[in-house]
């Protein structure tokens, strides 16, 4: 099921409502994953924010919703400089009262840059780096590692684990972008 989705998505040739269609439905699986995940590891639902990285971490969004409803979600928007391509935060809104675990959810994993500014925003906040939960579609294995210095690699959860990234940082062979893709801003 994940392997004929991921399929799909790789499709350069299918449009933005296949796209969106198949997208949709690995969200829901791995939603499915993360949450059986987080059982095992005794997490209620009442512990967790879930982080969308913006914009396209929001395709996770209705189906963490199916498995944690009325779960508090944390915002964050991170941008990559043009010039030194570093991965820079501009928005956070998290609520006042963190909860004690967090689920990042993103589903192109590339250099690893955004979501180590993500974790790091997390600890100031005071939560665990073993609290700290990642769920994505793509990553390469550079990317996975990055992170898997700074919180559990049983934390992460993922679909697929690509070679390489190209010279425009995108993964290889990836799926292209997937914001413009699933948003239609091709
Ligand atoms: N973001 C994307 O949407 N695609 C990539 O390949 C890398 C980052």
């Amino acid at each position: 099921m994940k392997d004929e989705l991921l399929e799909i998505l790789r499709d350069r040739e299918k449009g933005t409502a296949a796209f969106r269609k198949a997208a949709d439905k690995l969200a829901r699986v791995l939603a499915e994953e993360m949450e059986n995940k987080l059982r095992e590891d005794g997490v209620s639902a009442e512990e967790i924010m879930v982080v969308p990285v913006l914009r396209s971490g929001i395709v996770f969004l209705s189906p963490f919703e199916e498995s944690f409803k009325g779960v508090p979600v944390g915002m964050i928007g991170i941008k990559r400089n043009k010039k030194t391509e570093e991965p820079k935060l501009y928005y956070k809104n998290f609520r006042k009262q963190i909860p004690p675990v967090a689920v990042i959810v993103d589903p192109m994993l590339a250099t690893g840059g955004s979501a180590s500014v993500v974790v790091d925003a997390l600890l100031k906040d005071g939560v665990d780096a073993t609290r700290i939960y990642f769920l994505g579609m793509v990553a390469t294995k550079e990317g996975r590692d990055k992170l898997a210095e700074l919180i559990p690699r049983e934390n992460i959860i993922l679909s697929a684990v690509d070679p390489e990234l190209d010279t425009k940082k995108f993964i290889v062979p990836g799926l292209g972008d997937f914001g413009d893709r699933y948003f239609g801003t091709i």
